[in-house]
């Protein structure tokens, strides 16, 4: 493992807060290390206080944030004193000890301080980083897992059994490590869990946790256990949406609401889904007990989503801890599925979720095949590993979250992405919580946002091949479709009927009308496995009632596109699918008003360009992101009983009203 220590970096970082910082980020810089949150840092400092008395504070990592972006503000500052005798208590709740920890800090807007934070007190050393390395996991998760680690490490380090993390854990660190240290400790291992390192500086402290991770990876190397073989697993060229949507479906259902699903067909995942022994090596276990929560204590192999809840139910019952009420917190569906065809699945309420569990799953995957190799993978028993989901579920009522994001866990499809009214959705529909498809026939539309929960596809929609390419893609990336909003068109220049080309008039046509049509028919499938009931929004134009003269094309495409919306409402009702739409006018911030086409109908009407933008009889001007609310409202709650309804965001037009 490499050390990433850089003498002209860490000049920027002075103090011992913030060389706490620099170090911290090293750490967080290396996923095998510290993957998600999964690992924790601390410093000791003595402080003036307000009345002029110097106390010694940990500065420790505070919950949610991560080391890799971790700032002085992440460290919250706990009374070192306090929690050194709190350690010495017989026990102490982990409700009571969280309260111990807020109300012994002496900054009252620092976040909630890691749940480690005592462990990190009792031990005597100014810097402790603590990871959750993967090559140690490797091999403290083996057959004989303990033996190797006193081998590897001798006198250097003092090795802890596993215990659930918490006060127990500190109590027993606290007892323990003084016995058991002597002058060549540099470290601790935790079994099962990760690994501690310490010295007086930043430097030594993190020098030291590379050093112990190097020595494993060594040991790994030695005994034939580091180089993961990978076998060339061509990925079959299969139309799998439709039974990905399923799978999500069933796995919605289950769960109760809805979820994305991601899948991942990768080398890495095809090759352990396709070992003959995935059974055996997969359902044992998580590598650390801090994974149980995302990726659930095993995975589904296959898409028997009834067979995993039932297993689930009675490993509940087996283990009647929970009270109705709890149990609903923790639904019966499975966080990451193994399937053949579809590779790696990991579920999750939004995108950021199912990005996280599928890192977390991947390195399992390398964790549980290195044990393997080293003699035998070997996680924990099922009860250590419920005694965490438990407490996870105390830790979630702390948290107490508020509602979910209206539309998190859904998907929506937004034609013409890449600016105006389409880009505009993106971001109404992003910011309540959906996953977005933009599909545009621009090129950049891939990195249009930079976010998990945004896949931008260049996709022109009159090729039909194309838009199937861009489903299939979609969907094996979110899990299925909710929500199709279909905006994409084109306003061409003015044009009298005595001069409008046939193949004018078939190219607005063609995108304005025909691509939605195969839209429509392509996407049904998957909206009819909706978990929600799908909803589709028609972005039309006040055209439809009121056309002006100039724009015959444009205007009969979209009077033949309100028709599709309407026979659309009318047969796919009885799937629950909800067809509405926004009739805009007037919208100028859009990829179709280029100053020559505002200038040219603005002067059909006689109008100045000014005049002509506030033609309505509100006298206002209508903006994209208008449209895109109004869009969006119309796929939730407030329209859950209207389809086939046709609404003008116009500012009033007097040849409609
Ligand atoms: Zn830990």
């Amino acid at each position: 493992m490499k050390n990433l220590w850089n003498d002209q970096e860490a000049k920027a970082f002075q103090r011992d807060l913030a060389l706490r910082v620099y170090t911290s980020r090293l750490l967080g810089r290396e996923p095998s290390l510290v993957l998600h949150g999964g690992g924790n840092t601390s410093v000791k400092i003595r402080e003036r206080n307000i009345l002029g008395k110097e106390e010694d504070l940990l500065y420790v990592k505070g919950s949610g944030w991560d080391l890799e972006r971790i700032a002085e503000a992440g460290f919250s500052p706990v009374r070192l004193q306090h929690l050194i005798d709190l350690a010495k208590l017989s026990s102490l709740s982990d409700l009571q000890m969280v309260n111990e920890l807020r109300t012994h800090m002496t900054n009252a807007s620092a976040p909630t301080p890691s749940v480690e934070a005592i462990l990190h007190a009792i031990l005597p050393y100014k810097y402790v980083d603590h990871t959750h390395a993967d090559a140690v996991i490797s091999i403290t998760n083996t057959n004989n897992g303990l033996q190797r680690i006193k081998d590897i490490y001798k006198d250097r380090v003092v090795v802890i059994p596993y215990i659930m993390p918490g006060f127990d854990l500190a109590r027993l660190c606290a007892e323990t490590f003084p016995a058991e240290a002597s002058d060549n400790t540099i470290g601790m291992v935790l079994m099962n869990h990760g690994i501690f390192s310490f010295g007086d500086t930043a430097k030594s402290s993190y020098d030291r946790m590379i050093e112990l991770v190097s020595m494993a990876e060594d040991y790994l190397a030695r005994h034939n256990s580091w180089h993961i073989a990978l076998a060339d697993n061509t990925e079959p060229d299969k139309q799998l949406r439709i039974d990905i949507a399923t799978l999500r479906l069933n796995a919605s259902q289950t769960a109760g609401f809805p979820f994305l699903l991601a899948t991942y067909s990768d080398k890495q995942c095809l090759n352990f889904i396709n070992r003959k022994d995935l059974e055996k090596i997969s359902q044992c276990g998580p590598a650390t007990p801090d994974h149980v929560i995302r990726t659930k204590r095993v995975p589904l192999i296959g898409r028997d989503i009834s067979a995993y809840t039932k297993t689930y139910n009675k490993y509940f019952a087996d283990n009647v801890r929970y009270s109705k009420d709890e149990k609903s917190i923790l639904d019966p569906a499975p966080r990451v599925i193994l399937d053949k065809e579809f590779g790696l699945c990991t579920l999750g309420h939004s995108a950021k979720d199912t990005a996280i569990v599928a890192d977390i799953y991947k390195h399992t995957i390398d964790i549980i095949l290195r044990s393997e190799m080293l003699g035998g993978y070997r996680a924990l028993p099922a009860k250590d590993i419920f005694d965490v989901e438990y407490w996870e579920l105390e830790q979630a009522k702390l948290r107490s979250s508020g509602a979910p994001p209206a539309y998190s866990g859904e998907v929506a499809l937004v034609t013409g992405a890449a600016s105006g009214i389409g880009k505009a959705c993106v971001s109404a529909l992003m910011a309540r919580g959906a996953a977005v498809i933009g599909l545009d026939i621009q090129n950049g539309i891939e990195s249009m946002v930079e976010a998990p929960g945004f896949t931008g596809i260049q996709c022109d929609l009159t090729d039909e091949a194309q838009v199937i390419s861009a489903l299939e893609k979609g969907v094996r990336r979110f899990g299925g479709l909710d929500i199709l909003i279909l905006n994409a068109g084109i306003f061409p220049p003015s044009r009298k009927i005595e001069s409008l080309t046939n193949n004018e008039w078939r190219k607005v046509q063609n995108l304005n009308i025909d691509a939605n049509l195969t839209m429509l028919r392509e996407c049904y499938p998957l909206l009819k496995l909706s978990p929600n009931h799908a909803r589709v929004v028609f972005v039309g134009s006040k055209n439809v009632a009121a056309p002006g003269p100039g724009a015959a094309a444009y205007s009969a495409s979209k009077a033949a596109l309100n028709q599709l919306a309407r026979i659309t409402a009318l047969e796919w009702g009885h799937d629950g699918i909800r067809i509405n739409t926004v009739h805009p006018d007037a919208i100028f911030d859009t990829g179709i008003w280029t100053d020559d086409v505002l200038e040219s109908r603005a002067k059909s009407y006689g109008l100045s360009v000014e005049d002509y933008k506030k033609k309505n009889i509100l006298h206002v001007e209508i903006y994209s992101r208008d449209v895109a609310e109004l869009v969006a409202e119309m796929c939730g709650p407030l329209f859950a009983k209207t389809t086939g309804a046709q609404i003008p965001i116009d500012g009033g037009n007097e040849r409609v009203v």
